[in-house]
């Protein structure tokens, strides 16, 4: 069987046009979809992730802003720059680059992101709306998930996904959006975590896996059976000689699985792309909410 390469890029441009024709008609009403991102200390893999934010941001003529504070900075620090941007109309969404540092309470500060400007859809209202059914604001990562299964017409409805990972930004929004009766759910769906006995037995019985779990090629050819979508959102950083010093891999090994699944996404390339989309995506719906109140 050959395998088919899900890439990330062509669901994202195909997406990020969408997305034009709605920044276009906002800034005919002087409105320009703002991103505050907040980052605290010098991790190397987050200074990445804010810079490729600020590129798609600025690219697709959206204003983004990043403050940096410290790594010794102190929780209070954090909390009033949250609380200024929750005042400040030119931002339509906070984004606080996870991870922090150990002394920092992420959920305090998650705790402080007005819900309305949450646009990673991480605070316990709109994660609360999520399971509810009702979402306002779908965390990144899962929804550019569902584009990607969306754009490769990759059936969901009725089969059977198999979730690594129980995080509250991937595995468990994961579950609620692929479990639930809408357009693009249905499915019956298993989470395996730290605590699962024989992964192996859950991911052979899979239709659909989704990987994230953060350990370089966890899931091999053997786990799986032939015909199986898998989604790859892991992103490891393997040290190495190279002139970078390291090289990126998900968690399923990937050459191990081709020609058995049936599709995967690559690592990277896959998810990733996605996962900043759909933060334009939620900075959009945000600026147009906010017109409606
Ligand atoms: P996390 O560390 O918060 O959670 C990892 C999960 O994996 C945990 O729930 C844990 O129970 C589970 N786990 C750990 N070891 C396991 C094992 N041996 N068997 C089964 N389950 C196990 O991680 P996260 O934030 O969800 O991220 C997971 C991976 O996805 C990381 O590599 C991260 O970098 C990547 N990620 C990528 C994107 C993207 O845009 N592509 C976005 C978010 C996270």
């Amino acid at each position: 069987m050959e395998t088919k390469i899900l890439k990330g890029h062509p669901v994202s441009s195909a997406y990020i046009k969408s997305l034009n024709e709605e920044i276009a008609k906002l800034r005919k009403k002087n409105i320009i979809p703002g991103l505050a991102a907040i980052l605290v200390g010098d991790n190397p893999a987050s200074k990445v992730y804010i810079k490729s934010k600020e590129r798609v941001f600025k690219k697709n003529n959206c204003l983004t802003k990043t403050f940096l504070l410290d790594g010794d900075s102190k929780e209070q620090d954090v909390i009033n720059i949250v609380k200024s941007i929750n005042s400040d109309p030119l931002y339509h969404g906070i984004l606080i680059q996870l991870p922090l540092p150990k002394h920092i309470n992420a959920r305090s500060i998650l705790l402080e992101i007005d819900p309305k400007k949450d646009v990673d859809g991480f605070h316990p209202i709109n994660l609360g709306n999520l399971f509810e059914g009702n979402p306002q604001f779908i965390p990144c990562t899962p929804h550019g998930i569902i584009q990607i299964l969306k754009y490769y017409n990759i059936p969901i409805c009725g089969r059977h996904v198999v979730i690594v990972g129980r995080s509250n930004i991937v595995g468990k929004p994961m579950f609620a959006l692929l479990a639930q009766n809408f357009e693009y759910g249905n499915a019956t769906v298993t989470i395996c975590h730290t605590r699962t006995k024989n992964l192996n037995t859950f991911t052979k019985k899979a239709d659909i896996i989704v990987a994230a779990v953060g350990i370089p090629n966890l899931i091999k050819g053997d786990m799986v059976s032939p015909g199986v979508d898998i989604i790859d959102v892991g992103i490891n950083r393997v040290e190495d000689k190279s002139s970078k010093g390291y090289y990126l891999t998900g968690d399923v090994d990937y050459n191990s699985v081709l020609g058995i699944a049936n599709s995967i996404t690559p690592v990277p390339g896959g998810v990733g792309p996605m996962t900043i989309t759909m933060l334009l995506s939620n900075t959009i719906e945000s600026a147009k909410k906010m017109l409606e109140y």
